[in-house]
């Protein structure tokens, strides 16, 4: 993760990643999440007036970004014009090819459109505050952190504070993000990633050790396996490995058999107890084999130097 970093002078800013695409927003601010692997959408927004958007469009070949822009504007226009608001856009070329844009009705915006040379994607994206918010600075701020994609075979996701990753080929199958409980679960041929986040750890060991707790919360009615103890990421957690029981293997081989593919029998497991965020991490990958496993954990970021709870 060490290529995705805040602004240099805002340690404390939350980054925002999905399906593949990533920025830093201030931490107060909210990402609204939407799962649609065809056209990623991004919107975040800030106590105040501040809105983030974006969109991103694949692309095979190089596009013209112009009238991409011009029908944008050209709704903002005529919306404006309905709600008797004056209207006032500007679009700028840049020297890399990519386009910069202006407009001002009861909001402003400033936003850019780009065209990444390596991957094709198109990337609009946006930052939008009211009359008074210095919107230029705080755009100029977030785009600069943008990346539309991650070209070392895994794809970083972030939202809510919860950091994780994904390798390239596995897909975003569920998530739910709840105050004192975050999941994300990925998948890939019968194989799956959960990432799972639990506020309010000190409540939770009250009344048991962490060790206790990971086989409680753990998948154990499926699976057989020990817990060692290990430090992750500077904190007390455990490491495993299971197999699935028997009977739940068989009815994975009989499931993954309709499906024309080979079953996930073994599952890596590890969670730890992060007091610099009074949280509980975990993550589970039911495989076949043959993963990075540290990779995963190594990108499963609990705490940030200078975040705290
Ligand atoms: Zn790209
Ligand atoms: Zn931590």
């Amino acid at each position: 993760m060490n290529n995705l970093l805040p602004p240099a002078e805002e340690r404390d800013w939350s980054l925002v990643a999905w399906h593949g695409v990533s920025f830093w927003v201030p931490n107060d601010w909210t990402f609204i999440p939407v799962n649609d692997p065809n056209e990623t959408r991004i919107q975040v927004i800030s106590p105040g007036q501040f809105t983030v958007q974006l969109r991103t469009q694949k692309s095979k070949a190089k596009a013209d970004l112009h009238p991409v822009i011009d029908k944008y504007l050209k709704v903002i226009e005529n919306q404006a014009k309905k709600k008797r608001q004056t209207f006032t856009g500007r679009v700028s070329d840049k020297p890399d090819g990519e386009l910069e844009y202006n407009w001002r009705s009861d909001v402003k915006t400033h936003g850019v459109v780009r065209q990444c040379p390596t991957c094709m994607k198109i990337v609009i994206a946006e930052v939008t505050g009211g009359k008074n918010d210095a919107v230029l600075a705080m755009s100029k701020k977030i785009l600069a952190t943008l990346k539309d994609h991650q070209d070392d075979g895994w794809i970083p996701w972030a939202a809510f504070g919860l950091v994780t990753a994904s390798p390239e080929n596995y897909r975003l199958e569920k998530f739910q993000f709840t105050s004192g409980y975050l999941t994300m679960r990925f998948a890939k041929n019968g194989q799956s990633i959960v990432t799972d986040r639990w506020g309010l750890a000190y409540l939770a060991l009250e009344e048991c050790t962490l060790e206790q707790w990971f086989i409680r919360s753990g998948k154990w009615d499926s699976s057989e396996g020990t817990l060692e103890p290990a430090t992750i990421h500077g904190h007390e957690g455990f490491y495993w490995t299971a197999q699935l029981k028997p009977l739940v293997k068989l009815r994975e081989a009989i499931t993954m058999l309709f499906k024309w593919k080979w079953p996930a029998f073994k599952v890596s497991g590890a969670g730890w107890h992060c007091p610099d965020t009074n949280r509980l991490f975990m993550v589970t990958w039911q495989h076949r084999g043959k993963i990075d496993f540290d990779e995963l954990i190594e990108r499963t970021v609990c705490h940030n130097s200078g975040q705290s709870a």
